[in-house]
């Protein structure tokens, strides 16, 4: 059965209701800087993704390569992720 294409980026936005500056989670979270997303991870990717808010992370394109490169841990970012949801600056 062919899956129904998600335009996650959209339901991102319309999720926390922003439109043009997006913050980068990680830096938002852990560093308490505000730095510009431009990039929405799928925490979890590859067979495991979903497409769910709980599943997508706006990061900017350097911490973005970081968490493909797991340099930045999954677990963590699922975390940074949830705390940012319950804290939104939005
Ligand atoms: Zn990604």
């Amino acid at each position: 059965m062919k899956k129904k294409k998600v335009n996650y980026k959209k339901e991102y936005c319309d999720y926390f209701g922003v439109h043009s500056f997006i913050f980068d989670e990680y830096e938002f979270i852990v560093n308490h800087r505000k730095v510009r997303a431009t990039k929405i991870h799928h925490i979890l990717f590859g067979a495991n993704k979903i497409e769910h808010i709980t599943n997508w992370m706006a990061l900017s394109l350097e911490n973005h390569d970081k968490a493909h490169d797991e340099k930045l841990n999954r677990y963590d970012l699922e975390k940074i992720h949830l705390e940012f949801m319950e804290n939104s600056p939005y």
